[in-house]
């Protein structure tokens, strides 16, 4: 395999399961450096053992994103090991499938801790120094909900919106500094990000029948690859990747 990011070293936040595992995954093989991190410890040291068997220098930081001192003692825990982060991948995320009327307050209030507050608080920890060394790529993983409402995803829709409104304005602001922005935009993914939703009767509107084939985390992790290996003056700026057959 070709190794475009050997040298390069990458944070991937929500890295024990689902999209973040790929994304950790792909990066790893192609050469980068990778700080993994999430809550589950043992699901973050099972990938990291199976990456560095294959020769992957990776580390593994507990880290919980809503807290902001967890936050920054990721980043300087990840210099001192791997060395100043080029590529930030904000891809920790929760979603309940809830309708508002049912009231799971506890549920909204948990998705925009970790969706809005948990990744503005991983831009916070990185952007100074990429700003000072002229050089970095944030990518935020959005979601087709960050384009459109969905019914039963309200909050959650909101929480993306808040993503694709930080990252429009947080482009511009850095226009001209080398430290580009992309937001990722997938439809229905395969991974535990259904799983904890409560709210039977919303969960009655997902269509899990199965007739549509969905993605699976791989096709967006080759989306991340994509964004961060192009030249300099190439920004890809967002990606939206959805099942073939979706509405
Ligand atoms: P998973 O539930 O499989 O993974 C979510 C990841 O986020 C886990 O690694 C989890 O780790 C981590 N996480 C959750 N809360 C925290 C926290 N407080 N601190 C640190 N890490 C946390 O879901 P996906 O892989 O599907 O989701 C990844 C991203 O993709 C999310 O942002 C989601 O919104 C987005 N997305 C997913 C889609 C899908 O259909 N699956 C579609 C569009 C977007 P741990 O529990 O160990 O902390």
């Amino acid at each position: 395999a070709g190794k475009k990011l050997e040298g390069k070293v990458a944070i991937v936040t929500g890295a024990s399961s689902g999209i973040g595992w790929s994304i950790a995954t792909i990066l790893a093989d192609v050469g980068a450096k990778v700080a993994m991190a999430a809550r589950r410890i043992d699901r973050l040291q099972e990938l990291g053992v199976e990456l560095s068997r294959r020769g992957g220098a990776v580390i593994c930081v507990q880290t919980d994103v809503t807290k902001k001192e967890e936050v920054k003692e990721l980043v300087s825990h990840t210099e001192m090991a791997l060395g100043p982060v080029d590529i930030l991948v904000n891809n920790a995320g929760c979603m309940y499938y809830t309708l508002m009327s049912n009231l799971h307050e506890d549920e909204w209030e948990h998705q925009i801790d970790v969706n809005i507050k948990g990744l503005t608080n991983c831009i916070g920890a990185v952007l100074d120094g990429m700003l000072s060394r002229k050089s970095g790529h944030i990518v935020n993983m959005s979601s087709n909900a960050g384009r459109k409402g969905f019914p039963g995803l309200a909050v959650y829709s909101g929480t993306k919106f808040y993503v694709e409104g930080l990252s429009q304005a947080l482009r511009q602001e850095v226009c001209g500094s080398g430290v580009k922005v992309t937001c990722i935009q997938p439809g229905d993914v395969r991974t535990e990000l259904l799983s904890h939703s409560t709210d039977t009767e919303a969960l009655k509107l997902f269509d899990g029948s199965g007739k549509t084939q969905i993605l699976d985390p791989e096709d967006i992790a080759k989306a991340v690859l994509y964004a961060v290996t192009q030249p300099d003056y190439c920004a890809i700026n967002e990606i939206l990747i959805e099942p073939k057959e979706a509405p």
